[in-house]
């Protein structure tokens, strides 16, 4: 069985394979010799408070051989000469993502920030 599972971790613990494999198995009400592995989807940091959290999401393998997820390789081509350009204004995470996906298309993204 695959189950989608959310941790909320310190960073050390967010860093350190058996910990997450206990707590997972914690969370299932399963032994951790139950859990086989994991494959992350998405992991954030939140630096507002005093403490540092992790929110980890994960894909644990419960009971069944797991599956180590394959990253696909990327792939981008030059968007020196391309006709189609895009202005992104602004360098935060939507800026640089943008500009990602536009390379991803063969458009070129010109990307301002404005700095401190
Ligand atoms: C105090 C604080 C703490 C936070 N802590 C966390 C955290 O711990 N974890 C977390 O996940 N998120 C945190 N966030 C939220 C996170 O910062 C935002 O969700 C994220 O930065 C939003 O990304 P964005 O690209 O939309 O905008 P921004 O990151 O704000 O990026 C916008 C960019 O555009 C630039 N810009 C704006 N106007 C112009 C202009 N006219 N010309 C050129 N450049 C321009 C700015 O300089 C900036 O670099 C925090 C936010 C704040 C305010």
């Amino acid at each position: 069985m695959q189950q989608q599972i959310s941790l909320k971790l310190l960073p050390e613990q967010a860093a350190d394979y058996k910990t997450v494999i206990d707590l997972l198995a914690k969370t299932t009400g399963k032994n951790a010799t139950a859990i086989t592995g994991y494959n992350t989807l998405k992991k954030s940091v939140d630096a507002r408070g005093k403490s540092i959290w992790v929110t980890l999401t994960v894909t644990a393998f419960i009971d069944e051989p797991f599956h180590k997820r394959t990253i696909q390789p990327f792939d981008f081509k030059s968007v020196h000469q391309s006709q189609k350009k895009v202005v992104i204004i602004g360098a935060g995470p939507a800026g640089l993502f943008a500009a990602l996906q536009l390379i991803e298309l063969g458009i070129k993204p010109l990307l301002l920030e404005r700095g401190k």
